[in-house]
C-alpha cells in the first residue's frame, strides 16, 4: 500500500507574521522547484494563519494548519478559537493532542476527542497526536498507553478519510533524542495494527501516520524511508526554511 508523504511544520509559540512571511519568501521558491511529492503543511500561531493563508494564494503544494482549537462551536469561552474560524481564515488542518496541549494545558482524551469531532464538522482535517511517556516506555506500558489514546480520542468517530495520526514519543519531542527509525517503525506499526482492530484493514492500510520527534533533515531518509512512517511533523527543525526544506529533500520519495 502505498500512501502519500505528509510532511508538516510545527511552529508552536514561534512567528508572528511579519517572521512568517519572511519564512515563506525562502521557503516557498524551495519548494516550487522541487519534485517531491509530500504534501507540506504549516502549523502557525492563530494570528499568523491569515497572513501565511495569503502569502500562500494559489499554492496548491503547502496547505496551512492551526495548532489547536476549541472543541466549542461559540459562546461564552474567552479566549478561545473555534473551527469553524479557522476554517474562514483558510486553515485545513488542525493539530490536536499535542503532547505539551495535553501535559501543560490538562487536554484529556475525552477534549481531544471533542476537537477532533469539532474539526471534522467543518469538514478540515485533524493531525491528531498520540505518544507515550519515557516512563511509560520503560514501565512496559507503551502499547497499553497508545491504545487508550487511540481508542477514546477517536471514540464515535466513523471515518479517518480525513485524519491524519502523527506518533510522536514525548521524550523525543524538543529534546534532539529520536526514536530509532527501527523503535518508530515498530511503534508505528503497533498504531496501525490498533485501528486495524478498531476499524478494519482497509482504512488501517489508508491512514497516514506521521512521525514526529526531532526530525532533522539527517535523519529524515531512514524514519520516513520506514514502511509505517508517511511523513513528519516536525518542531525545532521546521523554524528555519532551509533545515525544514533539507527535512522534504531528504524524505523525497
Ligand atoms: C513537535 O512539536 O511536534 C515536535 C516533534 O517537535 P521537535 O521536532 O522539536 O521535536
Amino acid at each position: 500500500m502505498s500512501r502519500n508523504l505528509i510532511v508538516a511544520a510545527n511552529w508552536k509559540l514561534n512567528k508572528g507574521p511579519a517572521d512568517a512571511t519572511a519564512f515563506l519568501d525562502a521557503f516557498v521558491p524551495k519548494v516550487e522547484a522541487f519534485a517531491g511529492s509530500a504534501e507540506i503543511v504549516i502549523a502557525a500561531p492563530f494570528v499568523t494563519i491569515p497572513s501565511v493563508v495569503a502569502q500562500l494564494a494559489g499554492n496548491s503544494r503547502i496547505a496551512v494548519a492551526a495548532q489547536n482549537c476549541s472543541e466549542q462551536e461559540s459562546g461564552a469561552f474567552t479566549g478561545e478559537v473555534s473551527a469553524a474560524m479557522l476554517k474562514e481564515v483558510g486553515a485545513q488542518y488542525i493539530i490536536t493532542g499535542h503532547s505539551e496541549r495535553r501535559s501543560i494545558y490538562g487536554e484529556s482524551d475525552a477534549t481531544i476527542n471533542a476537537k477532533n469531532k469539532a474539526i471534522l464538522a467543518q469538514g478540515l482535517k485533524p493531525i491528531f497526536c498520540i505518544g507515550e511517556t519515557l516512563e511509560e516506555r520503560e514501565g512496559g506500558k507503551l502499547e497499553s498507553v497508545l491504545r487508550t489514546q487511540i481508542t477514546d480520542g477517536l471514540k464515535d468517530i466513523d471515518s479517518l478519510e480525513n485524519i491524519v495520526i502523527a506518533y510522536e514519543p514525548v521524550w523525543a519531542i524538543g529534546t534532539g533524542v529520536t526514536a530509532t527509525a527501527e523503535q518508530a517503525q515498530d511503534t508505528q506499526q503497533f498504531v496501525r495494527s490498533v485501528i486495524a482492530e478498531l476499524y478494519n484493514q482497509e482504512t488501517a492500510d489508508a491512514v497516514q501516520i506521521q512521525y514526529g520527534g526531532s526530525v532533522k533533515p539527517g535523519n529524515a531518509g531512514e524514519l520516513l524511508g520506514q514502511q509505517d512512517i508517511d511523513g513528519a511533523l516536525v518542531g525545532g527543525a521546521a523554524l528555519e526554511a532551509d533545515s525544514f526544506f533539507g527535512i522534504l529533500e531528504n524524505s523525497a520519495q
